[in-house]
Parts: structure tokens; C-alpha cells; sequence
């Protein structure tokens, strides 16, 4: 059973809620995807479902094509926030963390030519692996470098200044679509870089100064 962890291993005293996604949210990765650049935020959930721990083995669901890895910053959410103001939206944010918004790239490809929901593609059980919290502590929320590499090699580098939608303004965003409660998590986009994932690849995240996070894809399936 997911729950949110420290850097510790140790529980957070947080219930574990839906996943809150922003799809192009990073003007290149659109453009990598040939997907128009969005005039406002493009969200999407996961289930509470989709959450696993990055540090276990991540198991690729089989006979649906390619799984693309996003990296992403995550914010977890320590209070409600009911259509907020983006100034009080900062204030919800109990801790930082990084994400994989693994995708069924094949089957989202599909499901958007028929004009039909992604979640099949975007919201599988282990959709969602994602590293251990660290509080936040008001770190500027524009300047958050993150990074990928799998097997040694650079794949993935964003900053938070290039997010088309800032984080307060982002939170204060969804807000107003759907509440947000202590346990919620959101993906904030992710950069360039996108790709497949293959068995056996390890996988660095790192989010500059404040956390790193090894992975890797299991070997052979269940
Ligand atoms: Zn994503």
C-alpha cells in the first residue's frame, strides 16, 4: 500500500489522494510531440492507484506498446485549496518531490485521434512512481532545476522558469476545477526528452540541491 514517505523511509502523516497532472507544460516538450502549445493548462488525473515507490522496480504493463517516461516535478499538497488566489497557493505546499508520468504512448496516440480520454494511457496501476518528500521551505519556486539520466546518459533538463504556467498560478488554476485536499499530488509538465523505457534501465532523478532518486525498470515481467 502507497504511502508518502520522508527522505527518512519514514510516513508522512498525509492520507495519499489523486494525482493532479498539467500536460505541455514545457513549450519544447510540445513541440517534440507535435502537439500545439496550449493558450492555458491542459490537465489530467491519475488515480491514487497509479502511485508507487520510484524505488522499487518498475514494472512495465506488457502488450500495449511503448512506455514513455516523463520526468516531473511534484508538489505535495499539506492544505485544501478551494478556487485560491495564486498568492495563497503557495502556502499549501507541504513538500517537493519528482515524479515519472509514465504514459502508454501507443494507446494515448490512439485515444486522442478518436477525440476520446487519455486515462487508459496515463492512469494504469504504477502510472505513477514517485520519490520520497522533502519539505519545502520556500525555496524559489521559479528556479527548480531537474534532470534525468538513464544508464549514465543525459536524457531529460528543465527549470522551473520555463513551465508556461508558473506554480502559484498553476495551483491556483486547477483550484478552481477541482478542490485540492492534504494527500493531493501534482505534476507540474514535463521537459524535452520524453522516451521509451527497456527493461533493465536505471534511471537518476535529481532535482538540483534537494533531492536524488535512483530507479530502475524490472528486468523481466510478472
Ligand atoms: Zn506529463
Amino acid at each position: 500500500m502507497f504511502q508518502h514517505r520522508n527522505a527518512l523511509g519514514q510516513p508522512l502523516a498525509l492520507p495519499v489522494g489523486k494525482v493532479v497532472c498539467v500536460g505541455r507544460n514545457y513549450a519544447e516538450h510540445a513541440r517534440e510531440l507535435n502537439n500545439p502549445v496550449p493558450s492555458e493548462p491542459l490537465l489530467f488525473m491519475k488515480p491514487a492507484s497509479a502511485l508507487v515507490a520510484l524505488d522499487t522496480p518498475i514494472q512495465l504493463p506488457q502488450g500495449q506498446g511503448a512506455v514513455h517516461y516523463e520526468t516531473e516535478l511534484a508538489l505535495l499538497i499539506g492544505q485544501p485549496l478551494v478556487r485560491a488566489e495564486p498568492e495563497s497557493c503557495v502556502a499549501a505546499i507541504h513538500s517537493l518531490g519528482l515524479a515519472l508520468d509514465l504514459t502508454l504512448r501507443e494507446v494515448q496516440d490512439k485515444l486522442k485521434a478518436q477525440g476520446h480520454p487519455w486515462e487508459k494511457a496515463k492512469g494504469f496501476d504504477g502510472a505513477c512512481p514517485i520519490s520520497h518528500w522533502v519539505a519545502y521551505q520556500g525555496e524559489e519556486l521559479h528556479g527548480l532545476q531537474l534532470s534525468l539520466h538513464i544508464n549514465g546518459e543525459l536524457r531529460q533538463q528543465g527549470c522551473s522558469a520555463q513551465m508556461l504556467t508558473a506554480i502559484p498560478a498553476l495551483l491556483s488554476y486547477i483550484s478552481h476545477w477541482f478542490s485540492l485536499q492534504p494527500g493531493d499530488v501534482i505534476l507540474t509538465g514535463t521537459p524535452a526528452g520524453v522516451g521509451v523505457l527497456e527493461p533493465g534501465d536505471r534511471l537518476t532523478l535529481e532535482l538540483e540541491g534537494l533531492l536524488v532518486a535512483e530507479a530502475q525498470v524490472a528486468e523481466s515481467t510478472l
